[in-house]
């Protein structure tokens, strides 16, 4: 197609989930088991994809290289051909605007798979790409599990790439089988990110965010903001604070007005309790905790949110991705320990520093290695327009905003020898 074609055709498709946009919210919920105020706001940012990247088709270019006079270069952004698109469960309709629209956009062809325990929404937006005008064969999504339909996919010999979310372990697996036919990754993982706390902080605007950053979709998010750091002059009064609030958190049906909604699984229910557990079996205290909504439908894969503190640098709930609404409270002395701490850990997803000094503010977000690091705030509406990505196990490569497009095409310079 043509740039202004396709860029025509991805505003169509932005148009059309808009116009679906209750519809959508409503089925993902009901698949996710999130919130619908939580689905809503996913296919606000889907449409947002779609938007942005079809403004750029037409304006992102190659560029012309100074050379000695007889020659002429030109760089071109090639699509890259085939790209495999391997999503996890817990935002399918972000996860479906965030590689499907900048890869369509540098006129590659995609084949997405969503995760096996959510893939009805991403389903209806596969007609959506018919309806819109985007050509039958562009997009193409396969449903099944990860061993054999994910397996099968990465391993096939016509890909040119594969854009990979999902857990470190699946990771290296599809690493591995890119390996075999040499097509370039990206993988976007986990993370365990940390909010450092200082004592000059403003608690009134810390808490509810630092709080709904673990607590939206019931922490099953790569960016939950996990750790809780602390300083330590300022420490009761800061977890005073966020067990207050903590207190009034409730989980739900996805239906209602609950704080969270229940887990995906009964396995990963099982999981984070089996957490809670041996935390609490390891004598680690709970600072606070959720309450479950008494009128929840039952059953249901609900846990309660919990607020543990102060947790030993070295237990797993200050170093393992718990992917559930486990909050863990740290503490650390001064700047140099805070940032010790942020960094101690294998993920380096994001990060947050909360500080009325400007200059510490500027010093801290430098030096901690995450793909996005806030000052004083947490998130920035879905950051479509913001680059994202890992440092450390949480992956490599950079989505959204326009590094997605560098990653979804190869530059080809053509030089001209004219004399
Ligand atoms: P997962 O790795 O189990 O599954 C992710 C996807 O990979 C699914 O579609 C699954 O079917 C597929 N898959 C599984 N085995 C496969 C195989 N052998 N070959 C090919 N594909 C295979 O992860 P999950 O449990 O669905 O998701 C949770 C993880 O994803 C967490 O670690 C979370 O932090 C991470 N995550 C990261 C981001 C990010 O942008 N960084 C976003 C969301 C989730």
């Amino acid at each position: 197609m043509e740039p202004k074609e396709r860029g025509r055709v991805l505003a169509r498709m932005a148009a059309l989930i808009l116009r679906e946009h209750e519809a959508l919210a409503q089925l993902d919920a009901r698949d996710v088991g999130k919130l619908v105020k939580s689905t809503r706001f996913d296919v606000t940012i889907l449409a947002r994809y779609f938007e942005y990247y079809s403004g750029i088709v037409d304006k992102f270019g190659g560029d012309q290289i100074p050379l000695e006079s007889g020659l002429t270069a030109l760089t071109f952004r090639e699509p890259l051909g085939v790209v495999a698109g391997i999503i996890p469960w817990n935002s399918p309709t972000q996860m479906f605007g965030r590689v499907c629209s900048p890869a369509l956009a540098m006129g590659n062809t995609v084949v997405l798979k969503p995760a096996e325990d959510a893939c009805l929404a991403v389903l209806r937006l596969a007609e959506l790409a018919l309806e819109a005008g985007i050509p039958p064969g562009a997009l193409n999504v396969v449903t099944g599990d990860g061993p054999v339909t994910g397996g099968a996919l990465t391993c096939h010999p016509m890909l040119d790439f594969i854009s990979f979310t999902g857990s470190p372990q699946t990771a290296t697996l599809v690493q591995r089988a890119a390996a075999e036919h040499h097509v370039g990754v990206t993988l976007e993982l986990g993370g365990k990110s940390p909010h450092i706390v200082f004592a000059d902080a403003d608690l009134g605007k810390a808490v509810p965010i630092i709080t709904n950053s673990i607590i939206v979709n019931s922490g099953q998010t790569c960016v939950a903001g996990s750790r809780l750091l602390v300083q330590e002059s300022r420490l009761e009064e800061v977890a005073a604070a966020f067990a207050r609030h903590f207190e009034t958190i409730v989980a739900g049906s996805h239906e209602s007005d609950a704080d969270l909604g229940p887990l995906i699984t009964l396995k990963a229910c099982n999981r984070v309790n089996g957490i809670i557990a041996q935390a609490k079996a390891d004598g680690i205290p709970v600072i606070a905790q959720g309450t479950l909504d008494k009128n929840r439908p039952k059953p249901g894969y609900y846990v309660v949110p919990h607020l543990f503190g102060p947790v030993p640098r070295d237990h797993l709930l200050a170093r393992d991705e718990v992917f559930g609404p486990v909050l863990s409270l740290l503490t650390f002395k001064d700047e140099e320990d805070a940032i010790a701490l942020a960094e101690d850990t294998n993920f380096g997803l994001a990060a947050a520093v909360w500080t009325q000094d400007v200059g510490r503010a500027f010093r801290v977000a430098r030096k901690i290695r995450a793909g996005q690091v806030y000052v004083n705030g947490y998130g920035a509406g879905g950051g479509v327009e913001l680059p994202f990505g890992g440092f450390k196990k949480s992956g490599f490569g950079r989505e959204k905003g326009l590094e997605a497009l560098h990653e979804f095409s190869a530059t080809k310079t053509v030089i001209f020898s004219h004399g």
